[in-house]
């Protein structure tokens, strides 16, 4: 099989996400780069400054090889979110820099453009890459955007196929390896891409809320809240964002199974939404708007009236 060539770039974000994905284990790291999974064999990670051994010239080289479409098929994964370097040019100076070439800094944004036009594929990961995260949180004073809008909503690949936006802040270490090698399967033609939502998320990752998942639920159900952090019930009172928020990390757990933010104690702020880090994500500790509580308490009685009408039914036959 083709060998897939994967280039990693690192924006404005802070490493969280590569961290993040170090930690995956279904599959892992070393799985996708070993071949563990037999289709998904032959993924190369040619670039990532975090990770590689390869250092200055030598690695910058790789970007100028994969730009030159020598390393191909390729995927880009893009972490960090992606400034507006206009604004930094009318003071001489610039945001965001992704290494030189014959002495002149080449921009972040100019290594997104280049190579976008020889990708296969274009992967955002974590919440900074695809819309913007924490950089364009207000007022957003570079004009960071997340690959969904810089490239455009409407973009494709050489492939045919849209950007996919793995969102979280981090990034889940299992959303972006699942993903990837779904995706490289994809890239091979074996499976087709995973479904997208609205937002460029694999929709049977993204598909229920964070409040949907959560082991808490029933108490939510049941009216039991917890007022102090540390108590075991419901965090809706103490700022949960969890009903509009979509993750499966309470239910899926953080790494191995294990953690979750609504699971261990943390209400959920929301990282996997396109406005996070601002309103109606923040203030994170702010309660989350009344209307979808409401809603969902009368989805909630609905749901009760309508099981006891059908026992009541039952009975009768
Ligand atoms: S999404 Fe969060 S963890 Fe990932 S790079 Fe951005 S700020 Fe860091
Ligand atoms: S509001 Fe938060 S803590 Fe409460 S059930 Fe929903 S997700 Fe869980």
């Amino acid at each position: 099989m083709t060998n897939i060539h994967v280039v990693w770039l690192q924006g404005q974000g802070c490493t969280g996400c590569t961290v993040s994905f170090t930690n995956a284990t279904h599959p892992s790291l070393a799985d996708l780069l070993t071949g563990f999974i037999a289709p998904a064999e032959g993924v190369i990670l040619d670039f990532h400054q975090t990770i590689m051994l390869p250092w200055g010239e030598q690695a910058i080289q790789v970007l100028d090889e994969a730009q030159e479409g020598q390393l191909d098929p390729l995927v880009v994964v893009v972490e960090g979110a992606i400034p507006d370097e206009s604004t930094a040019r009318e003071t001489g100076g610039f945001w965001c820099l992704s290494g030189e070439k014959d002495g002149e800094p080449i921009t972040f944004s100019e290594r997104v453009d280049r190579l976008s036009e020889k990708a296969a594929l274009m992967v955002a990961a974590g919440t900074c890459a695809s819309y913007g995260g924490i950089p364009h949180g207000r007022p957003n004073p570079t004009g960071a955007k997340g690959l969904l809008d810089y490239l455009g909503r409407n973009w494709k690949s050489a492939l045919g196929i849209p950007v996919v936006c793995v969102p979280g802040c981090p990034v889940h270490g299992e959303h972006l390896a699942e993903i990837l090698a779904h995706a490289v399967l994809a890239v091979r033609e074996v499976l087709p891409l995973p479904e997208l939502d609205k937002e460029h998320r694999p929709v049977h990752i993204f598909r229920h809320t964070a409040h949907e998942n959560c082991p808490r639920a029933g108490l939510f159900a049941d009216g039991k809240n917890s007022h102090e952090f540390g108590e075991p019930n419901c965090m809706g009172l103490l700022g949960c964002k969890g009903p509009i928020a979509h993750c499966d990390a309470p239910k899926r757990g953080f790494i191995e199974g294990v953690g979750g933010c609504t699971t261990v104690g943390s209400p959920c702020i929301g990282c996997t939404e396109p406005e996070f880090p601002d309103r109606p994500y923040s203030p994170f500790l702010a309660k989350a708007p009344a209307s979808f509580f409401i809603v969902e308490k009368i989805h909630g009685i609905g749901g009760s009236l309508g099981a006891v009408w059908s026992r009541i039914k039952r009975r009768k036959i």
